[in-house]
């Protein structure tokens, strides 16, 4: 839930979710259709299908129990190696490293004098130092520091080296760069009437909760006045949800996938 979706927004999410779901096979036993209307509101609604899909594998293959292992953890749909890493250390007490996007951030700026706040290691090399900067037997504490670190005080527009622990230490503390002006990230989400295609995708779902539309249909659920250009948008929406598993579609119809 927490991936791409902020922490504070997610908490009631998931204690409505431990209710209805407090098991694996809760969601394994729950059809697509109960799954997407339980998540309805938080977005990116393929993390809670490629969700059910894992709790069936789990349910089936590991008597409902996640398995410990990285290489079974990310095998499992949705499971990236951040994902496996973080569940085998703080789930199962493994000592083994975890590198996120704060922790990626931190490590960078720790390591090298960076000439940019948005400087960044690769992937593997973040990955490698992390390895080797684990206290023996202590990768909970440690990953939990770091990942607060990033997120609290080397932010990444703004970090607080005169607040940070470790400043003694790090290679970019009290950098100019830090001070030089951003340009601001120009937002790629893809919009239609000014509204970003994500918030019609979660509204979609909803009107299709209880019926089968057509394109025209559901174009004309969501406006009012419609043209014919929001028909084809709205067609091609449609279609696409269909490919990312979300919706079912037959003879130019379509429903939530059961
Ligand atoms: S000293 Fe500054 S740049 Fe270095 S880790 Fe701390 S907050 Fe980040």
């Amino acid at each position: 839930m927490s991936q791409q979706t902020q922490v504070s927004r997610v908490a009631q999410y998931y204690r409505d979710w431990i209710k209805m779901f407090p098991s694996f096979s809760s969601v394994a036993n729950a059809s697509a259709a109960d799954i997407l209307r339980a998540w309805s509101g938080l977005g990116y609604n393929s993390r809670a299908l490629r969700f059910h899909r894992l709790s069936k594998i789990v349910a089936e293959e590991y008597r409902s129990r996640l398995p410990e292992r990285i290489d079974e953890l990310q095998n499992l749909p949705g499971i990236g190696r951040y994902t496996a890493h973080a569940v085998a250390c703080f789930a199962f007490g493994k000592n083994i490293p975890v590198v996120d996007v704060n922790i990626k951030r931190l490590l960078t700026r720790w390591t090298k004098k960076v000439g940019t706040v948005s400087e960044q290691l690769n992937d593997n090399s973040a990955w490698i130092l992390a390895e080797n900067f684990l206290p023996k037997n202590k990768a909970v504490e440690w990953n939990q520091s770091l990942m607060d670190l990033g997120a609290l005080v080397c932010t990444a527009q703004k970090p607080s080296c005169g607040d940070c622990p470790v400043s003694k230490y790090c290679a970019s503390a009290f950098s100019k760069a830090f001070l030089m002006k951003n340009k601001k990230k120009i937002s790629t989400e893809p919009v239609w009437r000014g509204i970003p295609r994500r918030l019609y995708r979660g509204r979609i779902l909803k009107l299709l909760h209880h019926h089968t539309c057509s394109a025209p249909d559901v174009a004309a659920l969501l406006w009012s006045g419609h043209t014919a250009r929001d028909i084809v948008w709205t067609a091609s929406l449609l279609k696409k949800m269909a490919d990312d598993g979300l919706l079912s579609s037959l003879n130019g119809t379509y429903s939530i996938t059961r």
